[in-house]
């Protein structure tokens, strides 16, 4: 979607709906499976739940998936009326709450059940609550134990036939370990599948995959798939890379040059000076830093920024709210208001979140996911703000 727009925010994310919906209409392609849940939780990892939410469903996804109840009830406040499955609660989740904003409840205990019948029961919420069980195959985390499968089945049977809940899909998760520990853990899930069949219930959304396993292992889509990472664009792995599918990055990260400073061979830079500039130089300050979610880690890696369509290492400490860019010596064009790159389409040899994730010795999903609040998210459709 590059290049660089105008803003009138200090920090923006550029949205690109077009390439989400490009995003979505790829991996329906290359899945063929009949339903597909756009992860959109923490904020669509950083791309901001609503604009992403709308676009994923425009691209062709049929449901949306979030951790928490609350972050599915906001997709409802803002009129977002798709199936929306949420799976992690505490202990004193609000199922009422849950039930009347007909989500499908993700249920991982058996107690959860129990909880979400009381709800119910207590005129809270009217019935029935929509259901999916997450079962346990491997990861060690949330989901149904093996042990309880065959009972909460058969529980579940007796409260659909009751009218009081609607069992609507089994699910769980991979650990992308290696092709050996997925097809174990998918062999888990099939059994459980078959439980809940024998149970006498046959639920549309049977799902496993998520963006890494969805491309990788074809047997493994039963009904659906869990997508996230690939929708926004970015690989979930290097064996199979976004570009390598025909993703297209969905967000451009631009912050403003707020101050243009000439300094002598020697000045020091940023808290501690772990940089000082070895000759005469300029520098550019960027109004962003680390509690937008730029990492504090990158500091000194020569991760570099773009502006004007030239690069820039990033030098000194990332701090709090500011970053700084060495322009060298024979740089007097840039000048406060202009916008600098800092995330952007690296086909066109931009600065990338997977740039970032090298620099920080982490992944893509947590650069984008943790893109704070001060960033303004601005959705871009047909070339055009929106
Ligand atoms: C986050 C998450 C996903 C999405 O994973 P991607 O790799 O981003 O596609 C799917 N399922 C579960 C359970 C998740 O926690």
């Amino acid at each position: 979607m590059s290049p660089v727009r105008e803003s009138q925010y200090l920090r923006t994310a550029f949205i690109d709906v077009d390439a989400l919906q490009h995003n979505v209409r790829t991996m329906r392609e290359l899945l063929d499976v009949p339903h597909i849940f756009a992860v959109v939780k923490a904020n669509a990892y950083g791309h901001g739940a609503v604009i992403a939410s709308r676009a994923a469903l425009a691209g062709g996804a049929d449901a949306l998936a979030v951790a928490d109840i609350d972050e599915a009830i906001e997709l409802r406040s803002a009129g977002i009326d798709a199936p929306i499955l949420c799976w992690i609660h505490p202990k004193r989740a609000d199922f009422a709450a849950a039930i009347r904003a007909r989500l499908d409840i993700g249920i991982g205990r058996p107690d959860q059940l129990e909880a979400v019948v009381a709800a119910i029961d207590s005129g809270a919420a009217a019935a029935p609550a929509l259901i999916q069980f997450k079962v346990e195959t491997g990861l060690s985390r949330n989901g149904l134990a093996p042990a309880n499968w065959q009972a909460v089945f058969a529980r579940a049977r007796e409260l659909q036939d009751a009218g009081l809940i609607s069992v609507r899909g089994i699910f769980s998760h991979l650990s992308n370990t290696s092709v050996e520990d997925d097809q174990e853990a998918a062999e888990r899930f099939r059994t459980a599948v078959h439980q809940l069949n024998d149970a006498g219930l046959e639920p549309p959304y049977v799902h496993l995959a998520a963006s890494g396993a969805a491309a990788k292992h074809p047997d493994l889509r039963f009904t659906a798939a869990r997508l996230g990472i690939s929708l926004y664009g970015l690989s979930a792995s290097h064996e199979l890379t976004a570009e390598e599918i025909g993703l297209r990055p969905v967000l451009t990260l631009q912050a403003e040059v707020v101050a243009v400073r000439h300094v002598s061979a020697g000045a020091g830079v940023s808290y501690d000076y772990t940089y000082r500039v070895p000759k005469n130089t300029t520098l550019a300050l960027l109004a962003i830093g680390y509690a937008d979610g730029v990492p504090r880690e990158i500091s000194g890696k020569g991760l570099a920024v773009q502006i004007r369509g030239n690069h820039y290492p990033i030098v000194g400490r990332v701090a709090m709210d500011q970053v700084i860019v060495d322009l060298g010596s024979d740089v007097t064009s840039i000048e406060p208001g202009d916008q600098a790159l800092l995330i952007g389409d690296p086909s066109q040899g931009e600065p990338s979140a997977g740039d970032w994730a090298t620099a920080a010795n982490t992944i893509n999903y947590e650069i984008v996911s943790r893109l704070g609040p001060r960033i303004a998210r601005v959705a871009v459709e047909s070339g055009a703000v929106l």
